[in-house]
């Protein structure tokens, strides 16, 4: 898709006849640095933009490749083509640790931890009597290619941005995938991703590394450029530099990597001659300017400088922008594996006097029941009654206290919500949860994660597009049953709320589910949105689908289920049919009392 498109093309070409017109020197070596900083901000935008994890300690990782092979190539005489691969080695082992020790962290202490381990690389570096200490390491030697000498500026800068323009492509790629919308889903919490089989931990931990190695592979050319390498540009400074790049370009783009490594290598540079000038001394003021301007720019434009100046280039920068509109090839794909489906009538769920404390507060009692295949069983009762606890307790995002659930015969209590979702159950949440800046389709098609498999290298180098076909003619044929097919290429964030829950089962029908879990879908809709949802349900339960409906809404749920189970105060009220239901004293009193 990037390569046909000719703008990137005609980019291709400028940047490729930068060194051979009479461009001077100066500025060759300011492209060079834009290039090596937008690879290590690249790093940034998918870890820190897309991810939502924040990392001070980029240029440790920067550093880390440039040691690597500035010791090893002067030291030991190593080929910088084979000192590469020892430093992504190397970075990939201490991404690794690292991770294993950060990345269950949460909130403010994962970028407390990469200030921490920014400031250790660091002062190690510093420190080491083998790697000369704060005077660093000289004479790196100057890399070869086909015999080629790449000593000169000009020919260096062809190694450096080839390898930019790779690794943007790889992300791009990357980012448009099965493991690149699991990585999107990391941002709004990982309930919702592990609900549909997505491991959110390995992802964090997949992100960070390709991170730290486009860090490492950053480092790696930096020393060969400079020749030279000594601890001052791998510091915390610089960390927080690389970062600013990624916010300052906007740190949800990947060409946002390179804006920002533009601007402030650029700004960077007058700066440093301009401050000094005016308040003495030869402090690094440009880091208090760029604090400020960091500021600012959250303030007026957090989505950072690309997605403005796209605009501002009108309709040819527009085309630079991911397009929200997927190109629709997908007529004929395969479909996507299904499991084996119960019979009609077996047992599904049998869930066994489960029972949920919060400390003192008994918020699920003991309570049992069943569903069987291709029925409809309603939960319901007053706000507070424990529908959501039952609820969790059943689709694994809460543990037991005490009592058993059997899914198709298998304990299943005790178990993760990944691994659950993996055995055919799942699930729509009471508050919907999906990524807004996707498109419907694209939302609907993370339903399908568990019944494809490919990963981030095959996404990277495009080998997985007969998958992605049938993801998505999966995720349109869902869509299609709900009847939201003519809606798949909105973004998901526009839709009124009952469209955003019927795309909630849609995702859910796309994980090809053997029991389908609906928590309160009709909260908060208008009397046409209900109908509308009611008319989905029964269809579904037409076509042989079981659903659990935990709904506060008893007139919602009269006309719908087969049974009902009634909840009050964490225990068990009655269970019966509608008609059981509707005429007990006891639940009009349960519903009285606490309504009115
Ligand atoms: P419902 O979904 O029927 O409205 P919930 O299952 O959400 O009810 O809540 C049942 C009871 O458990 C309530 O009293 C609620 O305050 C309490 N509760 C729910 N979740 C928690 C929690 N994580 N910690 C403590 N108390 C909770
Ligand atoms: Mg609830």
């Amino acid at each position: 898709m990037l390569l046909r498109n000719r703008l990137f093309l005609a980019l291709v070409v400028l940047l490729a006849s930068l060194p051979v017109l009479p461009v001077p020197e100066f500025w060759i070596t300011q492209l060079n640095y834009v290039g090596l900083y937008a690879i290590v901000s690249l790093g940034l935008v998918l870890l820190t933009g897309v991810s939502g994890l924040t990392s001070f300690g980029q240029a440790a990782f920067v550093g880390l490749g440039a040691y690597t092979s500035a010791w090893l190539s002067t030291a030991h005489g190593v080929s910088p083509w084979l000192t590469l691969w020892v430093g992504v080695a190397l970075t990939v082992v201490v991404a690794l640790v690292l991770a294993a020790i950060t990345l269950r962290m949460s909130g403010h202490y994962l970028p407390l931890a990469t200030i921490a381990w920014g400031l250790s690389l660091y002062y190690a570096m510093s420190n080491m009597e083998f790697l000369g200490k704060y005077d660093g390491i000289l004479g790196v030697p100057a890399m070869n290619l086909f015999g080629i000498s790449l000593a000169s500026g000009r020919s260096y800068y062809y190694l450096i941005w080839l390898v930019a323009l790779l690794a943007a492509i790889a992300v791009i790629h990357l980012l448009d995938s099965r493991a690149g919308r699991a990585i999107r889903a990391l941002k709004g919490g990982t309930t919702m991703a592990e609900a549909m089989g997505i491991s959110t931990y390995r992802y964090k931990v997949l992100v960070f590394v390709i991170a730290a190695v486009l860090a490492a592979v950053s480092g790696w050319l930096f020393a060969h450029f400079q020749r030279t390498v000594n601890p001052s540009p791998f510091g915390l400074n610089k960390g927080i530099e690389y970062l600013f790049m990624a916010v300052l370009g906007g740190v949800g783009h990947v060409w946002g990597a390179f804006t920002g490594a533009a601007v402030v290598k650029l700004v960077e540079d007058q700066l440093q001659v301009i401050l000094p000038k005016l308040f003495g001394g030869n402090g690094n003021y440009e880091i208090i300017v760029f604090g400020i301007v960091l500021v600012v720019v959250l303030k007026v434009a957090p989505q950072g400088l690309f997605p403005g100046l796209a605009k501002a280039f009108g309709a040819i920068a527009g085309r630079w922008m991911p397009p929200t509109q997927r190109v629709r090839d997908w007529d004929g794909a395969p479909a996507l594996p299904e499991r084996d489906k119960p019979v009609a009538g077996e047992l599904l769920l049998d869930v066994q006097a489960v029972r949920k404390q919060f400390g003192g507060l008994v918020a699920v009692n003991d309570v049992s029941f069943t569903i069987r295949a291709g029925e409809i069983i309603g939960l319901i009762g007053p706000n507070g009654a424990g529908k959501s606890t039952t609820f969790n307790l059943i689709t694994g995002v809460l543990g037991l206290t005490r009592g058993q659930v059997l899914f198709r015969g298998q304990p299943v209590g005790g178990l993760s919500s990944r691994e659950i979702a993996e055995r055919g159950m799942s699930r729509t949440f009471q508050h919907v949860k999906m990524l807004p800046d996707m498109t419907v389709l694209e939302n609907v098609a993370l339903g399908g994660y568990l019944r494809s498999r490919h990963g981030v290298f095959a996404a990277m180098l495009r080998l997985d597009r007969d998958e992605e076909k049938r993801l998505f003619a999966e995720a349109e044929r869902q869509l299609a049953r709900i009847g939201m097919a003519g809606q798949m290429h909105e973004l998901a964030g526009n839709l009124a709320l009952g469209p955003a829950r019927l795309m909630e089962i849609a995702r859910a029908l796309c994980t090809d589910p053997a029991l389908l879990l609906l928590d309160e879908p009709a909260a908060g809709l208008r009397h046409k949105e209900k109908q509308a949802l009611a008319e989905v349900l029964r269809q579904l339960k037409a076509e042989g689908m079981s659903i659990l409906l935990v709904e506060h809404d008893m007139d919602f749920v009269m006309n719908l289920t087969d049974r009902i189970v009634v909840m009050e105060f964490g225990t068990k009220l009655i269970e019966g049919t509608p008609q059981d239901v509707q005429q007990s004293p006891a639940v009009r009193a349960a519903y009285l009392g606490t309504e009115h």
